[in-house]
């Protein structure tokens, strides 16, 4: 049994994570700022006495005796990492530093939750772990993706110079339950439309691909990269299995009977083309795939939206297939 701290444990990701730790009797201290996590997301593990809540900012600094930290604190759909950039930028950077220096002193692994996005709209692919990238730095996405690659940055150079025990997955498009209903990502904007019968909103003309992996393989991948030993370089977790957003928006109307009819909107600028992660390491250091595909990820996904809306007084008009 360990003392783990994970930062950002009321979000989408961090809940299940939090879920998980506990199942394997762990103490874990959920630390968040609820700006686009909620108690909510944890309410079902409220009576577990080996859970514990912090209110708190990743950007200030915290005094904390832990043997782990997942640091998972930050928004990650565009709609919320740009509604205030400079804050994303201070979350990336003083908190990832907050939490290396609380790492240092007790001594304790860090994970840190990257991102694909370090590869910015790239221009090798499948993408690798050895590209280097191609980020525009002064873009309306930079306060994330450059927030993420300066976050990378500083751990490498916390083990480099300080010898902290690091881990760095870089996470490629995930989904599922909790995601919060206005999260404003793609997978669940869909649902959320298809179920209330609103517009199938798509950017561009549906071309670009992403590749989605559900949250239960993401989590899985994330505690064996933690508890491997050694292994201090980047290392792509995602499922490479790799769909336009057009094939994503068949995918859900022909699991929902819905009235909604797809509407494009404008391409948000620096809109990556093409993502699809080559998981060679992953498979290679952790034993580890995706096991579970989009369409099954979808099924489990939609009757938790169709719940979650119901709950919160939208009128549920798509009639899951
Ligand atoms: P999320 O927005 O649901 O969760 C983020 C959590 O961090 C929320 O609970 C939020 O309240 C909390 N938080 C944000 N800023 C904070 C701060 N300054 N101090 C304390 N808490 C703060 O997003 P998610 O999808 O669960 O993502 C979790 C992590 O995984 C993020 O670091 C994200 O960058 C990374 N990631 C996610 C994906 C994905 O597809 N879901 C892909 C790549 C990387
Ligand atoms: N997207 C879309 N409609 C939406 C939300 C997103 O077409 O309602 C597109 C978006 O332009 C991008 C892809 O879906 O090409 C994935 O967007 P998301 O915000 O989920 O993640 P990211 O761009 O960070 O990979």
């Amino acid at each position: 049994m360990a003392r783990i701290l994970v930062t950002g444990g009321a979000g989408f990701i961090g809940s299940h994570l939090v879920e998980r730790l506990l199942g394997q009797d762990h103490e874990v201290l959920c630390l968040d700022n609820y700006f686009t996590g909620s108690k909510g997301n944890l309410e079902h593990l409220r009576d577990n006495p080996r859970l514990e809540l912090i209110r708190h900012d990743v950007v200030n600094p915290i005094m904390l005796e832990v043997d782990r930290i997942y640091h998972l604190a930050c928004p990650a759909s565009p709609v919320h990492y740009q509604y205030n950039p400079v804050k994303t930028i201070k979350t990336n950077v003083l908190g990832t530093l907050n939490m290396l220096g609380l790492a240092k002193r007790v001594k304790a692994r860090i994970l840190l939750a990257s991102t694909s996005e370090v590869y910015g709209d790239p221009q090798v692919h499948p993408q690798t772990e050895e590209y280097w990238g191609h980020v525009n730095c002064i873009g309306l996405r930079s306060c994330y993706d450059e927030g993420k690659r300066v976050a990378e940055t500083l751990m490498m150079d916390y083990h480099r110079q300080n010898g902290v025990d690091i881990r760095l997955p870089r996470i490629f498009n995930t989904f599922g339950p909790r995601m919060a209903i206005n999260d404003g990502r793609v997978v669940s904007n869909f649902i959320v439309q298809a179920l209330t019968g609103g517009e199938i909103t798509i950017y561009g003309e549906g071309q670009q691909t992403r590749s989605f992996c559900y949250v239960s393989d993401l989590v899985e991948a994330l505690m064996r990269l933690m508890n491997r030993d050694g292994v201090h370089h980047p290392v792509n977790l995602g499922n490479p299995e790799e769909f336009s957003i057009r094939e994503l928006a068949d995918k859900v109307m022909a699991l929902i009977n819905t009235p909604s009819a797809i509407s494009h909107r404008p391409l948000p600028p620096d809109d990556p083309g093409r993502r699809r992660p080559d998981i060679s390491k992953a498979r290679e250091l952790l034993g580890w795939q995706p096991a579970v595909p989009l369409e099954q990820g979808l099924r489990e996904t939609i009757p938790y939206f169709a719940e979650k809306l119901k709950q919160e007084g939208y009128q549920v008009v798509g009639k899951i297939k």
